[in-house]
């Protein structure tokens, strides 16, 4: 039997750029204890990336770790190490990701041995399993454990206190924390410079996504949007590489709406945008390409999607401030959307749908992501009956490949599809008998 011919990604600029970067920062990791450097672990929603940076500490992120694992279709066998370990068929895949990475000697995505942690850095935003997962991860180290609590938006905003809370941890357990580990002095002024450089490319990126409103929409904003949120949300944000980044991407965006053009894809030009959908819930990594292709055959766009907000909602105005240094970090915290509640999340959903002009609600829901996943039913019933818009669900796993169906994935989108093609038809005028 033949091997399916694999299609050649094209390359942009940008994607150049965010590769060449990622690369460097897992070499970084990989040299980090022999050039005496010290790491941090440290999770998505929430990060305390300039501040990092102030203390020379380099940045590991175990769910990016286990993306990469994943899109390499590495993940299966980690996550069935763990399970080998004790570790339940539900629990998130990430967490059976990192786990099973560790136990069998800690490779990273590139093949290169991780260094163990200097400090194990939780800001906790939300999703309970991040306590647990670092729990865990603790037991395999001798390291120092710093906990930001972020207390839940669980009314809708975050109020002054909240906020005081937060900053008074940062003074007072976690910048001398990070001080203690590194040997480093903390310096506000080099925390600003930091913050100043996060706003011009968090600028950059805002236009990006807000491309999407364009019809056609230049962007896809969950699959293509899953690579433009990776500087911004990982190891680079405050730093001049990803201001460049986002400058670079927000030409070539621009290039595209002013040539007309639809989002790229793994194959191409995406020509013929039919259908304008908003996603909820983050994708399937083992299956990514297949997963994107489903939509892009059917002529369906993302415009907007709560996945790329999980690292920060940019887009509804918030930026990392240089003149309020601790207070912009804790009002990031804060804002992010695993620590929003249900209703302010169905709310952005409902916003989403009439600012992109979309056709709908896609829900992917997570089998083992309990904190994207709880509620979003009554979040497809709340959304159709506020915007009279059908929803519908697909589901999926992380980086669980057990748990990527493709079959009943295509099946339920073209359902979909036709419920918004007959949507349509019901809303056309009646042609004159
Ligand atoms: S938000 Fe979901 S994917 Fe992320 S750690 Fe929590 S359960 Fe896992």
């Amino acid at each position: 039997m033949s091997a399916k011919p694999q299609v050649e990604i094209v390359k942009e600029a940008s994607m150049l750029k965010q590769k060449s970067m990622i690369e460097a920062n897992y070499e970084k990791l990989s040299t980090a204890k022999e050039k005496g450097r010290k790491v941090a672990s440290t999770f998505v929603p929430g990060n305390l990336n300039e501040l990092i940076m102030c203390f020379d500490i380099v940045n590991n992120l175990p769910e990016i770790n286990a993306i990469q694992n994943g899109m390499r279709k590495k993940s299966g066998g980690l996550i069935m190490e763990a399970e080998k370990r004790g570790h339940s068929e539900d629990v998130c895949t990430y967490v059976k990701a990192d786990l099973g990475m560790i136990a069998k000697g800690n490779l990273g995505p590139d093949g290169q041995k991780l260094p163990d942690p200097d400090v194990l850095l939780l800001s906790y935003t939300g999703c309970f399993t991040f306590m647990k997962w670092f729990e865990l991860v603790r037991e395999q180290y001798n390291c120092e454990t710093l906990m930001l609590h972020v207390p839940y938006e669980g009314d809708g905003h975050a109020t002054k206190n909240m906020r005081d809370y937060v900053v008074k941890q940062l003074k007072e357990v976690i910048i001398p924390g990070l001080e203690r580990v590194s040997g480093v002095k903390f310096d506000i002024d080099r925390l600003r410079q930091y913050l100043k450089e996060s706003s011009k490319a968090e600028d950059h990126f805002v236009w990006v996504l807000e491309s999407a409103k364009n019809k056609p929409s230049p962007i896809d904003a969950y699959f293509g949007g899953v690579y433009y949120v990776g500087p911004i949300f990982t190891a680079f944000r405050g730093t001049p590489d990803a201001t460049e980044y986002y400058r670079l991407l927000r030409e070539e965006v621009a290039q595209r709406m002013k040539d007309g053009k639809g989002p790229i894809t793994p194959e191409g030009d995406f020509k013929g945008e039919k259908y304008r959908l908003i996603v909820e819930g983050p994708p399937n990594w083992t299956s990514f390409r297949d997963f994107w292709k489903m939509f892009y055959d059917e002529g369906a766009v993302v415009v907007a999607s709560s996945y790329t907000k999980v690292g920060g909602l940019y887009d509804l105005g918030f930026r990392h401030d240089p003149d309020n240094p601790l207070e912009s970090l804790a009002d990031y915290c804060l804002g992010c959307y695993t620590n929003r509640n249900l209703p302010s999340r169905i709310d952005l959903m409902e916003k989403y749908i009439n600012d992109y002009q979309a056709d709908g609600l896609l829900v992917n829901s997570i089998k083992s992501c309990n904190s994207f996943s709880a509620g979003q039913l009554l979040m497809l019933r709340e959304i159709e009956r506020r915007t009279g818009k059908p929803a519908a669900f697909i589901e999926t796993d992380l980086v669980d490949p057990r748990y990527f169906s493709p079959a009943n994935v295509k099946n339920r989108l073209e359902s979909y599809l036709q419920m918004i093609e007959q949507k349509r038809r019901g809303a056309a005028p009646k042609a004159a008998a």
